[in-house]
């Protein structure tokens, strides 16, 4: 028995239009699905895509906007100001400003998403109390991995290891590092492989977040990556200074990356906001290379980051946005080049998270997003609605609009 029937899809792999039959919580047929079904929806020759994967995102930190005024011209600038307005942060603020973000999301046909949660002295371990539930809340329309986080350094800010292992101990399903943010880069990223081992847990680096190549911290990660026998199990996002190598240096990095089997995130409007600041004349984008890394095999990932706060004042967490936002500031404008970004929003991220039976095939779990367009180019150059989306094969996201051109309507007419 199939209990969601997806009738007259439009799939990116191939022509003309199909079926889609779920059970289970899982695609079980694709083409002409002949029979009866619990729920049967009419997609009539929309794009059905696989659900949207956000591989970054602060849902702890985010629609802070009305609470920091101060001016932020750094990131060194972005992360004392919202450090002092963490201070004041308590776990049913973070828990409510993170199901506002999460809520988004999933309205604009997320699936999955790894938020990064910040423990340190200052928050304590208040992100995790007030995150972690959620995980199980939301799971009937989210996967969600939670990152703890050190956001204000490990070996700067003491206690910070100590308060990671025990958010480890409570069930994060990763550990985060930002090696710029420290006193010794080197023995920052030592402590978060080694959280990593203890707790057999995945890695996720804040990495070489300035305008000019002065860290270059990604190496130090892809050494320690090998070392470790990590291969695949570590992600970086930023990379921003990457972009400021010569060609060949870009390229002796990114085999760098290829055989640590590292995912690259790359978070456009944050990185569009915060660098190139001192650059009165031609200012930079400070992306970091995503032609050159997808070319050379590297998973990529656009991912959110920020939602209104002092790193990212804009944002709706929908990662179409993103897209939208890389296609002009990343130069991908060609049909083929955005159908690449839509994989930097699904296929990509979900390598990158490892997630499990991810895609549009019979057997993957049934995650998808039907959209307001036909092409998946559309998805990046005009941000169709969400018409539907589908969590474990289940309906989750109804979207209906309605705009009255009363314009037309001759006047006096009501
Ligand atoms: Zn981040």
């Amino acid at each position: 028995m199939i209990d969601l029937l997806l009738r007259a899809c439009r799939l990116s792999d191939r022509e003309g239009l199909a079926d889609v039959g779920i059970a289970g919580g899982r695609i079980v047929a694709i083409g002409a699905v002949e029979g009866s079904a619990r729920e049967i929806v009419e997609v009539s020759g929309r794009l059905v895509t696989p659900g949207l994967v956000e591989a970054h995102i602060h849902p702890d930190k985010a629609l802070l906007m009305d609470r920091v005024a101060a001016p932020v011209e750094t990131v060194a600038d972005a992360i004392r100001v919202t450090g002092e307005a963490k201070r004041r942060f308590t776990a049913e603020d973070i828990r409510a400003r993170t199901r506002r973000v999460l809520d988004l999301a999933v309205a604009a046909g997320t699936t999955a998403m790894r938020a990064h949660v910040e423990v340190d002295p200052i928050v304590g371990l208040a992100g995790m109390e007030a995150v972690l539930p959620l995980r199980r809340e939301y799971a009937p329309a989210l996967d969600l991995q939670v990152c703890a986080f050190a956001q204000e350094g490990i070996l700067q800010s003491h206690g910070t290891e100590a308060l990671l292992r025990q958010a480890l101990r409570m069930g994060a399903d990763l550990v985060g590092g930002v090696p710029y943010n420290d006193t010794d880069a080197v023995k920052h990223i030592e402590i978060v492989f080694s959280l990593a081992q203890e707790f057999g847990v995945d890695a996720d680096f804040h990495v070489d977040f300035f305008d000019e190549p002065d860290h270059l911290h990604i190496r130090e990660i892809a050494k320690q990556t090998v070392r470790a026998g990590w291969q695949g199990r570590v992600a970086v996002g930023h990379l921003s200074e990457l972009a400021a190598l010569p060609p060949p240096e870009q390229d002796a990095v990114i085999s760098d990356i290829v055989a640590a089997g590292i995912g690259v995130i790359c978070l456009p409007a944050t990185d569009l906001y915060l660098m190139g600041r001192r650059d009165q004349v031609n200012v930079r984008r400070g992306l970091t290379p995503i032609r050159r890394l997808l070319a050379a095999g590297v998973p990529v990932a656009l991912a959110t980051n920020n939602v209104r706060n002092p790193f990212t004042p804009v944002g709706t967490a929908d990662l179409a946005h993103m897209a939208f936002v890389a296609a002009v500031a990343a130069h991908m404008g060609t049909p083929d080049q955005m159908r690449e970004l839509v994989a930097t929003l699904t296929t990509h991220p979900a390598r990158i998270m490892r997630l499990r039976d991810y895609g549009l095939a019979v057997g993957c779990r049934a995650d998808l997003v039907v959209w307001g367009c036909e092409q998946p180019e559309d998805i990046v150059a005009a941000l169709p609605p969400r018409v539907l989306v589908v969590k474990n094969g289940r309906v989750t996201i109804e979207h209906e609009q309605r705009v009255r051109e009363r314009w037309r309507q001759p006047p006096g007419r009501p």
